[in-house]
């Protein structure tokens, strides 16, 4: 469970049950200050005069929120629609790809209007019907370690249980999902676990905490794997070195191929042969392995 050094209440976030909810956790805990603004300007109350002590206490930091005015961000190809929920992670991992669009915003924000953003997805399921809608619950963010005090992906879960043409998924690296268990999900939602090898580990996460690692031995679902491999934008490139100054990432531009991406900027993705060869290396092991699982894909 995440125990944020700071807690910043954005202007009416304390008038919804999970701004409440987080508030009575923490109220009384010494090492987490609770601040009350009544605008909404978070980042002045994060301390850090250049972009690496504040990355480091943004990461320490949560911003509890209420969402207005807003339209969906398309997910695609994994799903249709962002629940927009939650966005930032604690974790350190250097290569993370929340770095091109919230390097500046390194802190974890919660949504305290779920049930204002879960009615509004009934709309995008409108449009779509009878066709389903999938809505990602963490495009932009990692929920699990605010889960025990927000209960937000356990509301999702539900609502989404009880939709005819709304599945919801999310994905995580953390293994704090004890108040997860036994909801009635009626297969509406899918769970992912990010994984990384060995390797990865090693090199290029900077932990704070321990990240769960394990595929599960009692699985009794389908299982399924996404591959995906490294790349990263410009934007990402230059924090993460400001970030992380010693980083070995491997990102030299000569060693990759620019390719064209749906959200109007390029990212350098690994060329032809390696990502052949990776695609190789991938489907033979799962095939081996997890006879009986499906490859959605391997990019
Ligand atoms: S756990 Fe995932 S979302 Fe969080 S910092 Fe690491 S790569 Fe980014």
């Amino acid at each position: 469970m995440f125990v944020p050094q700071r807690i910043i209440f954005e202007k009416g976030a304390l008038n919804y049950e999970i701004g409440k909810n987080i508030y009575q956790e923490f109220k009384n805990k010494e090492k987490t200050e609770i601040i009350n603004l009544t605008n909404n300007k978070d980042k002045e109350h994060i301390p850090g005069d250049n972009i690496r002590d504040f990355y480091k206490e943004g990461k320490n930091t949560l911003v509890v929120g209420v969402k207005k005015g807003y339209k969906f961000q398309s997910c695609k190809p994994s799903a249709h629609w962002q629940l927009p929920l939650f966005s930032g992670c604690l974790g350190n991992c250097q290569y993370c790809y929340l770095n091109t669009n919230l390097g500046d915003k390194p802190y974890i924000k919660v949504n305290v209007n779920i049930d204002d953003i879960l009615d509004r997805s009934k709309g995008y399921m409108d449009e779509r019907k009878p066709k389903i809608t999938i809505f990602e619950g963490s495009g932009t963010s990692d929920p699990i370690p605010v889960e025990p005090y927000t209960h937000s992906l356990k509301r999702a879960i539900e609502f989404f249980a009880k939709s005819e043409y709304g599945r919801f998924r999310f994905v995580t690296k953390f293994d704090d999902v004890d108040t997860l268990l036994d909801i009635e999900h009626r297969g509406k939602t899918e769970a992912r676990f990010a994984i990384n090898t060995i390797k990865v580990i090693e090199d290029y996460r900077n932990l704070l905490i321990y990240l769960n690692e394990k595929i599960p031995n009692n699985l009794e679902h389908p299982i399924t794997f996404e591959v995906i491999s490294h790349r990263y934008t410009t934007r990402a490139k230059n924090i993460i070195n400001e970030v992380f100054p010693d980083n070995i990432l491997p990102m030299k531009d000569d060693d990759r191929t620019y390719k064209y991406g749906q959200f109007g900027y390029g990212k350098f993705v690994y060329p032809k042969e390696n990502l052949a060869y990776m695609k190789k290396i991938f489907t033979e092991n799962i095939e081996e392995i997890f006879p009986d699982a499906e490859i959605k894909y391997i990019i």
